[in-house]
């Protein structure tokens, strides 16, 4: 298996090569037809699998080729650290598409982020200050299309399922949504049957 037979764009196949990305892993093997064809996916897998370019990289094929304008994926994450990491991530494999990401979590000044969240197409957010900028309506979420839960167990634990909850009743209903967790609980296994639409399930 290469990276060639997914048939990604070009701008997404150079960020491969600017990775240094030679095959792709286990989860991504799996995971990246499935959300290529816009479904949505419950995935079992811990990090360092790949399971980061696994939807990073068939999320900005998807984005290069819709309308333009708003915020069109939301990556939520556990940590600010995670946030860190995938967006940086999506900095390098998506360098040459012109797509922009931003992080909003707590604890910085809210203002930059404000500021960004104006002109980007990929958000990485930890659940408790999106919230703060949906109340304050600095993040409009209504153009989303890809909605990713990442750690979807570590955000159990930390206690963001009733922000995570409150989040869903701002996103557009009509949407893909990627669930990524390293185990299932009885708890990740009911919000992945509230919130997935007939998904294609993979593991590593
Ligand atoms: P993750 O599980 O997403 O945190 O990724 C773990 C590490 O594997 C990161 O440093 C990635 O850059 C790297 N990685 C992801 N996919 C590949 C790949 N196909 N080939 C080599 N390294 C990869």
């Amino acid at each position: 298996m290469n990276f060639e037979a997914f048939g990604f764009n070009p701008q997404v196949a150079a960020g491969i090569k600017e990775a240094g990305y030679a095959v792709p892993t286990p989860i991504q093997v799996q995971a990246i037809a499935p959300v290529m064809e816009n479904r949505d996916v419950m995935g079992m897998a811990q990090t360092g699998t790949g399971k980061t370019a696994a939807f990073v990289l068939p999320i900005l094929h998807r984005l290069m080729k819709g309308q333009k304008g708003g915020i069109r994926a939301l990556i939520l994450a556990p940590t600010r650290e995670l946030a860190e990491q995938t967006h940086q991530a999506i900095g390098v494999l998506g360098r040459k598409t012109g797509l922009k990401s931003a992080t909003v979590y707590g604890g910085v000044g809210i203002t930059p982020q404000i500021q960004k969240l104006k002109k980007v197409d990929i958000v990485v957010a930890c659940p408790g200050r999106l919230l703060d900028h949906i109340g304050r309506r600095t993040a409009n979420l209504s153009k989303l299309e890809v909605l990713v839960i990442d750690e979807a167990d570590q955000l159990f634990d930390m206690g963001f399922f009733p922000d995570i909850k409150k989040i869903l009743t701002h996103l557009p209903k009509q949407r893909q949504t990627l669930l990524f967790s390293a185990t299932m609980p009885a708890e990740i296994r009911k919000l992945a049957a509230d919130i997935l639409q007939n998904p294609a399930t993979v593991q590593v």
